[in-house]
């Protein structure tokens, strides 16, 4: 029984302005929607504005990014609490380009994913492995070390609080989506780390994204596999026709499997 959670990663685009209306324009479209999470993760400086506009809605906010203490000489950094305090619920971490550009290790993943679940948010933790990492067959064992390092402080009962998304490197903004197969295998090889971790029954209600250029075109196909519980998308989420469309695409599958979901 595990709802799919379809969740647009703006990165570093739309003004305060041009983020409300594409924020009012998807929850328009979206509020029929049933039995699918929707949430929009847009700068620091819209969070506030754009989670007033999204209140009596049930598209939910994330922050993209975040440090671990909660408050301080920390010049710069924003923290969980205050993304709380804006109106946020979900807080992405460990996204590969937080890993890549600004250094964040598995070690400081986990630091910040437990600081977001401690300040009552959900954290969406990222993990996957870059082409020459898969082409060298070592993706089992990066993203079993970034798992260790990001669950390194949450407990069994912290796990209702998080979701996984697998973004292989390589797919990321390029196109080259990852095959619903090579989604699914990897899904399911992180569904088995973690139920070696937790125990099966926990791993199994954890939801675990694919993400890496979901498109409308690609999204049934992979949203469709057992093991797939939602998409965390980049270019496709900053048009509404597109994100709406992905958006849907997640209530098919959940329409397809009544008796599963
Ligand atoms: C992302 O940045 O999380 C992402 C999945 O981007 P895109 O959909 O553009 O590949």
């Amino acid at each position: 029984m595990r709802t799919p959670i379809i969740i647009g990663n703006w990165k570093l685009n739309n003004t305060i302005a041009e983020g409300l209306a594409l924020a009012t324009e998807i929850k328009n479209r979206v509020a029929a929607t049933r039995h699918v999470d929707v949430a929009i993760a847009p700068v620091f400086t819209s969070i506030a504005p754009i989670a007033q506009r999204l209140a009596d809605s049930s598209v939910s906010v994330a922050g993209q990014n975040c440090y671990w203490e909660s408050s301080g000489a920390w010049t710069g950094e924003v923290s969980p609490q205050l993304l709380h305090d804006a109106g946020a619920r979900y807080c992405i971490v460990g996204h590969s380009e937080r890993r890549q550009y600004y250094g964040d290790t598995n070690v400081d993943v986990g630091r910040k994913a437990f600081a977001i679940i401690d300040a009552t948010l959900t954290a969406i933790i990222c993990v996957g492995e870059t082409h020459a990492e898969r082409t060298n067959n070592q993706t089992n064992d990066i993203i079993q070390k970034q798992i260790d390092g990001a669950f390194s402080a949450i407990s069994s009962q912290q796990l209702t609080h998080v979701v996984v998304a697998y973004e292989p490197v390589w797919a990321i903004g390029t196109g080259n989506t990852a095959t619903p197969d090579q989604a699914q295998t990897t899904i399911a090889s992180i569904r088995t780390i973690l139920s070696k971790r937790y125990g099966s029954p926990q791993a199994d209600t954890l939801r675990i994204q694919y993400g890496g250029s979901v498109s409308p075109k690609n999204a049934l196909d992979i949203l469709s596999k057992p093991d797939i519980d939602g998409a965390l998308v980049g270019g496709a989420s900053l048009k509404a026709d597109s994100f709406v469309e992905i958006v849907k695409a997640a209530t098919l599958t959940v329409a397809a499997t009544p008796m599963v979901r």
